[in-house]
């Protein structure tokens, strides 16, 4: 599988799993901020970043503390 077919399945899981709005954008699952495919860590984790990443997984700066 190449990497534009593997783009176009991950957009479609999205967009299946209501990650995705109608012009096929993604954003954060903890803040809502628009992500980019472009991104890889974004793409991958579905945040807009590290700390929103740790919230998403349940984790807060307390428990680094
Ligand atoms: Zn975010």
């Amino acid at each position: 599988m190449n990497k534009r077919q593997k783009n176009k399945q991950l957009k479609k899981w999205l967009i299946k799993n209501g990650y995705s709005d109608k012009k096929g954008k993604l954003h954060c699952l903890e803040c809502g901020n628009s992500l980019s495919f472009k991104d890889e860590y974004q793409k991958r984790y579905l945040v807009c970043n590290e700390l929103c990443y740790m919230r998403s997984v349940g984790f807060s700066w307390r428990d680094f503390l």
